[in-house]
């Protein structure tokens, strides 16, 4: 299933005639959804309107360098009402939180988005779920709105393209990476510094926590799925925050005959949120869906009630599943 539904010029017409606008991210924010909402709030004031960023969730501390990015909020009983709500990288309405409070309180709703399972759920819609990213998308947005690029348009772009890519390297990295890529390169662009902040560096609980993540790494079926689990008390041993828990997955799946891994962790609020990946041609967002999750074919995520242990077991199960299926 590859979701479809592309009407960027009914966006661009909607932004044209809204003068207040509310641009959303997704949960547990990633460097798309903030890139995207980052860029957009650029644009949007440049054109003259109202512009109020929102996320129900907290900025990634590694992310706070997209500019205007201190400006999202979670949303209140006071924010609104808009004239345009806009949501981006946002995969269904779940995963909009506390923000899907504000469709009620916008005049227009549009979303850009390029997960394939987005079941199209905005007034009007721009999901492509062929596009690497959400901030491909975006790019082509500011052109149907006539705003030029410049550099801080350059680093948003670029942090969405490259993190959703996993650094240009993931099977949806295609020619409009490296289109947008060059565009991007004429802005100025500090590459080496922001290749640094995003893809090397690492705060010092986050290393503590991977420390916890690999010494429970646990394998299964002669090694074809990875599991891995975190407890509240390993976050607090580590003095780390759920965002350092983000990439860990991938330790799991990067071993030589993996083909699926998960990532199972509690979180502040007492629910279980589970990473799912798997390397082509393996899938497991049919997984994550079974579940009430969703994602990308080889990247999904669900988040569920239970506990740690019985939880995991369930994910760990449907994966055992389908390997011999
Ligand atoms: P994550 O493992 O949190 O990095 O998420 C991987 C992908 O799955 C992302 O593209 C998310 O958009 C998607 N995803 C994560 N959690 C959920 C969820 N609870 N429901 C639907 N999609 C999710
Ligand atoms: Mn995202
Ligand atoms: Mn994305």
């Amino acid at each position: 299933m590859k979701a479809m539904s592309r009407n960027p010029e009914a966006i661009a017409r909607m932004i044209r005639q809204a003068q207040t606008i509310a641009v959303c991210s997704h949960v547990n924010p990633d460097g798309d959804t903030l890139s995207c909402a980052a860029a957009m709030r650029i644009a949007l004031l440049r054109l003259g309107k109202d512009v109020s960023l929102f996320c129900d969730g907290k900025v990634p501390d590694q992310l706070s360098f997209l500019p205007g990015i201190s400006e999202m909020r979670v949303p209140s009983e006071n924010d609104g009402p808009f004239d345009l709500m806009l949501s981006v990288d946002v995969s269904d309405p779940k995963r909009l939180g506390a923000c899907a409070d504000l469709i009620a309180r916008s005049s227009h709703t549009a979303q850009i988005d390029h997960h394939p399972t987005n079941p199209v759920f905005m007034e009007e819609n721009d999901v492509d779920g062929t596009a690497p990213a959400a901030c491909i998308l975006i790019r082509e947005q500011l052109k149907l709105l006539g705003v030029e690029l410049d550099r801080d348009l350059a680093i948003c772009l670029y942090t969405g393209i490259s993190t959703d890519t996993g650094n240009f390297a993931f099977a949806s990295t295609n020619a409009a990476c490296f289109r947008v890529m060059s565009e991007l390169m004429e802005y100025d662009l500090p590459l080496a510094k922001l290749n640094r902040i995003l893809f090397r560096d690492r705060a010092m609980p986050q290393v503590l926590l991977m420390g916890k993540a690999l010494g429970g790494l646990r394998y299964y079926e002669d090694g074809k799925i990875a599991v891995m689990t975190l407890t509240q008390q390993d976050f607090r041993d580590c003095g780390a925050l759920a965002e350092h828990a983000d990439t860990l997955v991938n330790f799991g799946l990067d071993t030589v005959g993996t083909r699926m891994a998960l990532l199972a962790r509690e979180d502040e609020n007492g629910t279980i949120k589970f990473s799912l990946r798997a390397k082509e041609p393996d899938t497991v967002s049919d997984i994550a869906q079974a579940f009430g999750g969703g994602g990308h074919p080889q990247a999904a995520g669900i988040t569920m009630d239970g506990t740690l242990g019985e939880t995991a077991g369930r994910v760990l199960e449907a994966m055992i599943n389908k390997l011999n299926g």
